[in-house]
């Protein structure tokens, strides 16, 4: 056994800590700190410091399972597993067509299998219809920021900008409990004079630690953006040589912005007209400010305008595009950015090009060895794609997602998925979207594979192999490569992750997500480097010449034709569901620190179990009063779409007309049962974070 460290990343969040591997008895490792990697200093939340517990192999698949004739699912060798779904999927191309297949891939993959299952799909299986589970983190932030600054990278500046700002305003974010160790960063940020606010409709874990704290009706920081940028307006606070040499569409955007009186804006958000006057001065205060987003915002039917509010709040106020300032989105998944980049999403190729741009289609097919003709169009987005499945779309590929429980409307999901013709789950664990497959295949984890993957920041870092798989255990890359060989496509799906990184390179080259400088003894050198990174030239990407990748974005010029920002001329609009007469409760939806998505692997670590063992509804005290419920006591939330009953957790930090629940359940306490399917009509993001319910007691 090798007892060096290995030094590599967390396999859960967009912070992609840096830690230590050392491998130890039982085929797993010990985590110790990796204090070299700038990012989180050696820190860990509870989720990274105790990840390798899925590695042992107790809680993990070790062998492929098929379905038996009696219907439940038995060990079979990979030659039955691999040919059952080589037959499969070619029988259903053969009877419905190529887009009758359907692939599910996942923000967690790293980006060489984003990108070789991108390449399966289209080159292999010949079918439109992928798409992934990134479509439901941070797609409306990606559409609001391409169209404003011609170019989507979650944070244009790297988090060590944040200690050094004026101010920062978090929007429904809470990294306190979603991504700890970047608390600091806020703290640093309020220890120099800074001031942090947060909007949130809870007074979560990273709200008490706010300047202000404003709390806006679920579903309305859209019209809160507006009020605020009224205000900036009305109180002669715009940057006028800013918006007038950097800018584009202002006018439209102002002309909105001042139809938001503070007053009606009050009515519509809950925050009162002094809050938004202290926002305002709070942010205009300082010479730099920032506006980050997360789920909040971003996860609703109107996601994409709501993100592009906030944006035009940092336009107006010349802070984007300068030091210290600017608009930026905390993604959440651990690959969610480098996993957009790469050709898993419907209507994307490698390096973010369009799929139907016909010169980025020419380029990747040069790449591929294909046809451009050959490539098919954009397909359906993920919950589409969902809604398709066991009608137009007969047989579903799903690698490294769960959407019996992260999907919105999950009950409705779970049913399409029962109702295919075929299912194969490529997983580490019998998830609840694997307990439904036909054939499940085991693959390998984090700490026993090599790959990259591309932070919230656009740092693309390298995750190394600390120890070997158990037997029988494949990589998702050797599956896609058997997977091709068997649909006839010899050629193309290498196994090492090196070399598919070396493909994607000159697949990126010359898009707006450009690695062609970069390769694996950068990263390791470099302890990641920072997108675009152009490669100068073919010959020496060593040398003294070679690009030193782009910490921060957009300081002389935006990525749009003109080089100037768009303002987004948007309005607000109610959510798709408002509360009424038999749904008179909003809920909201969202994560605890112990827990980390649909819960796959979390749920099945002890010592993360223990510390969050199951779902549970807030509600504010006047609320329980309404309902004689008390701390603890069952509740039952229902939508239109579905029940979910968990026990009543009774707090002043939620407002009096909103419950919360967290989705990384399944069963009874599975949260989104209830969650609203309506879609952005740009990113096709579901409205997560906003739906009507009602709330009943239980009877114990
Ligand atoms: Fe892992 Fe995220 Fe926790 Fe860091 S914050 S240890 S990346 S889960």
């Amino acid at each position: 056994m090798q007892n060096t460290a290995t030094p590599t990343h967390c396999p859960y969040c967009a912070l992609q800590c840096g830690m230590n591997l050392t491998p130890v008895e039982g085929g797993t490792v010990e985590v110790s700190e990796r204090a070299d990697f700038p990012v989180n200093r050696g820190a860990l939340c509870g989720k990274g410091r105790t990840a390798p517990a899925v590695l042992s192999s107790g809680v993990r698949l070790t062998s492929p399972l098929v379905r038996s004739g009696e219907g439940v699912l038995v060990p079979a060798s990979w030659e039955e597993a691999l040919g059952r779904i080589a037959a499969n999927l070619s029988g259903t191309r053969a009877e419905h067509g190529a887009d009758a297949l359907g692939v599910f891939g996942g923000g967690g993959l790293t980006n060489e299998k984003a990108y070789a299952l991108g390449k399966f799909a289209r080159v292999v299986l010949g079918t439109s219809q992928i798409d992934y589970n990134g479509r439901f983190c941070m797609s409306s932030a990606a559409a609001a920021g391409t169209k404003a600054f011609g170019l989507d990278r979650g944070l244009p500046f790297p988090l060590e900008d944040i200690p050094r700002t004026g101010c920062v305003i978090l929007v429904g974010s809470n990294p306190a409990e979603t991504m700890p160790p970047s608390l600091r960063y806020f703290t640093e940020l309020r220890e120099n004079g800074g001031t942090l606010i947060v909007v949130d409709p809870r007074r979560t874990r990273t709200a008490e630690q706010a300047d202000l704290h404003l709390a806006p009706r679920p579903g309305t920081d859209l019209a809160l953006a507006l009020g605020m940028l009224h205000l900036v307006v009305a109180e002669g606070r715009v940057d006028a040589e800013y918006v007038e040499e950097r800018t584009s569409g202002w006018e439209d955007a102002r002309a909105a912005a001042m139809a938001h009186w503070p007053e009606y804006v009050e009515r519509i958000t809950g925050v009162s007209v002094p809050e938004l006057r202290e926002a305002v001065r709070l942010f205009c205060a300082p010479d730099a400010a920032m506006v980050l987003t997360a789920r909040g915002p971003e996860q609703q039917a109107k996601g994409t305008d709501t993100v592009g509010a906030w944006i035009n709040l940092c336009l107006a106020t010349g802070r984007a595009g300068r030091p210290l300032s600017g608009y930026g989105c905390l993604t959440g998944q651990g690959n969610g950015q480098g996993g957009r980049e790469h050709g898993q999403k419907a209507d994307q190729l490698p390096g973010y090009r369009k799929l139907t741009d016909p010169a980025a289609r020419r380029h990747v097919a040069r790449v591929w060895g294909v046809d451009p003709d050959s490539l098919p169009g954009p397909g359906r987005s993920a919950y589409e794609l969902l809604d398709a499945l066991g009608t137009d779309i007969r047989s579903l590929l799903v690698m490294g997602s769960n959407p019996v429980v992260s999907a919105p409307r999950a009950a409705h999901v779970e049913g399409r998925l029962r109702s295919l013709d075929f299912l194969a789950v490529c997983d580490v664990v019998l998830s609840e979207t694997a307990a439904l497959a036909d054939v499940v295949l085991p693959v390998t984890q984090w700490a026993e594979e090599t790959g990259t993957t591309t932070s919230l920041e656009g740092r693309v870092l390298l995750r190394r192999r600390a120890i070997t798989p158990p037997d029988g255990i494949r990589s998702d890359l050797e599956v896609l490569h058997e997977l091709a060989g068997r649909l006839g496509v010899d050629k193309g799906f290498p196994t090492e992750p090196e070399e598919v990184f070396e493909e994607l390179r000159r697949a990126s080259a010359g898009g707006p997500a450009d690695y062609s400088g970069i390769d694996y003894r950068r990263l390791a050198e470099e302890n990641g480097v920072f997108w675009p990174c152009p490669a100068p030239g073919e010959t020496d990407r060593g040398g003294a010449d070679r690009h030193p990748g782009t910490p921060r974005l957009f300081l002389d010029r935006f990525a749009t034709d003109d080089g100037r920002a768009r303002f987004a001329p948007v309005s607000h609009r109610p959510s798709a569901e408002e509360p009424d007469e038999a749904y008179p409760v909003l809920l909201t939806t969202g994560r605890v620190v112990a827990q980390y998505q649909s819960g796959a692997q979390t749920r099945r670590v002890g010592e993360l179990n223990a510390a969050a063992p199951g779902p549970f509804v807030e509600l504010h005290p006047r609320l329980a009063a309404r309902l004689g419920a008390a701390e603890g006591d069952p509740v039952a939330v229902v939508s239109r779409r579905g029940r979910a009953v968990a026990p009543a957790r009774i707090t002043t930090a939620i407002r009096p007309d909103t419950v919360f629940m967290p989705f990384h359940w399944p069963g009874e306490g599975r949260a989104n049962t209830l969650t609203n399917p309506a879609l952005d009509p740009t990113s096709r993001m579901p409205e997560f974070k906003v739906c009507a319910v009602r709330v009943e007691p239980v009877a114990p």
